[in-house]
């Protein structure tokens, strides 16, 4: 018999993935969320679309025994979304509300495994203030003090998580990503992380210009490939460590570098300018130890080369917004002169 899997949030970008990997896989894949993948077709074999802060619809999706469910559904972004305070209340209230609708069904409906997506931001802020040397191991989370509030509600719902396993033996699965990056991630909009506003400052600056970076660019982060945030996740499901678990990468850098780096992929001549902007904490970086204990397997995808991938993918989508606004002009152009010719 196929195995099944459910994904909430599998029209974003990490589930999306997801689903193309389980089908790969040869499960059957039913994927919720609130709007299909952005950048091509599901490949959830039923995708229902539906508001998961609806707990009807949460009922009619988890209408059954799914073997496996993965939560990804969060209202969340990167810098520009979750450290400037304005989208606190909603970030809090829809992503709280998604995870207490979504556990007792899983109950309910005895499912075999269900993996949580928490995340680095809810490590204590005041372990992540020396940009060389960030404390993001697992059992440093208390006391707790997550520098946003996007981090004190994934901090939350691991706890509920927690709670349902030790009351109900719900088998869940709480990884901790760290900054996962790659292409068919969000690039524009307000919403999208570093790596992809990088590429595409870069994708759309003229050679010889200059581009902005919030912060004074000294801070630091890791970034993870997709593929091997989806690999971790598999490997901790066929586990039996239920976390939480950092999957991030442990290859640091700054945020200027990061810039520096894909100014090179690029082959621009671009300068660098430090502006004001939300930059989070100052220092983070993903402590592998337990990974490397626990699975015998832990990120190894080289920075560049993950970049190198993202960067072609932005440009690409650069290259095609441009180009259908210069035929959305020049078609206004035409209905302008027919409109005067009349
Ligand atoms: P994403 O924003 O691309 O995907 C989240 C999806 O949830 C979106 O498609 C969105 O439409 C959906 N969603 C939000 N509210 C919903 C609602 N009310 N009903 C139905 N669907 C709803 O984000 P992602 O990068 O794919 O992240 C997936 C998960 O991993 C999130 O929980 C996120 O917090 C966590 N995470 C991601 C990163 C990262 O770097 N991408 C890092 C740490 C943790």
């Amino acid at each position: 018999m196929k195995k099944t899997a459910l994904i909430f949030g599998a029209g974003g970008f990490i589930g999306s993935h997801m689903a193309r990997r389980l089908k790969v896989e040869g499960y059957y894949v039913r994927g919720v969320d609130l709007k299909y993948p952005e950048f091509s077709p599901t490949a959830a074999d039923d995708f229902i679309l539906g508001d998961l802060r609806d707990p009807h619809v949460c009922q009619n999706v988890l209408d059954r025994p799914f073997d496996e469910v993965y939560q990804f559904a969060a209202d969340m972004g990167g810098a520009g979304y979750i450290f400037t305070g304005d989208n606190d209340a909603d970030v809090m209230h829809n992503s709280a509300l998604i995870n207490l609708n979504i556990i007792p069904l899983c109950v309910q409906q005895r499912v075999g495994k269900v993996f949580y997506s928490s995340s680095a931001c809810m490590y204590p802020a005041y372990n992540q203030q020396d940009p060389d040397n960030p404390r993001c191991c697992e059992d440093s989370a208390y006391p707790a003090q997550p520098d946003s509030e996007y981090g004190w509600e994934k901090l939350f719902s691991e706890r509920l998580y927690l709670s349902f396993q030790r009351n109900y033996g719900l088998n869940v699965y709480i990884a901790r990503f760290h900054n996962i990056y790659g292409p068919e991630g969000v690039w524009r909009g307000g919403k999208e992380k570093a790596p992809a506003a990088l590429c595409r400052k870069v994708a759309e600056a003229s050679d010889g210009g200059e581009i902005e970076i919030w912060g004074d660019g000294r801070q630091t982060r890791s970034f993870l490939y997709i593929d091997e945030c989806i690999e971790g996740v598999r490997r901790m499901m066929a586990s039996r460590f239920s976390g939480p678990l950092n999957i991030g990468s442990d290859e640091m850098i700054t945020i200027n570098d990061l810039a520096r780096l894909v100014i090179r992929i690029s082959g621009k001549r671009l300068s660098i300018r430090n502006v004001p902007g939300p930059e989070g904490v100052r220092g983070r970086n993903s402590d592998n130890t337990l990974i490397r204990q626990v699975l015998h397997w832990a990120p190894k995808y080289p920075l560049e080369l993950g970049m190198r991938k993202t960067y072609a993918w932005i440009a690409q989508q650069v290259e095609a917004s441009r180009t259908a606004e210069t035929a959305a002009a020049l078609w206004e152009g035409n209905g302008a002169t027919r409109r005067v010719c009349q």
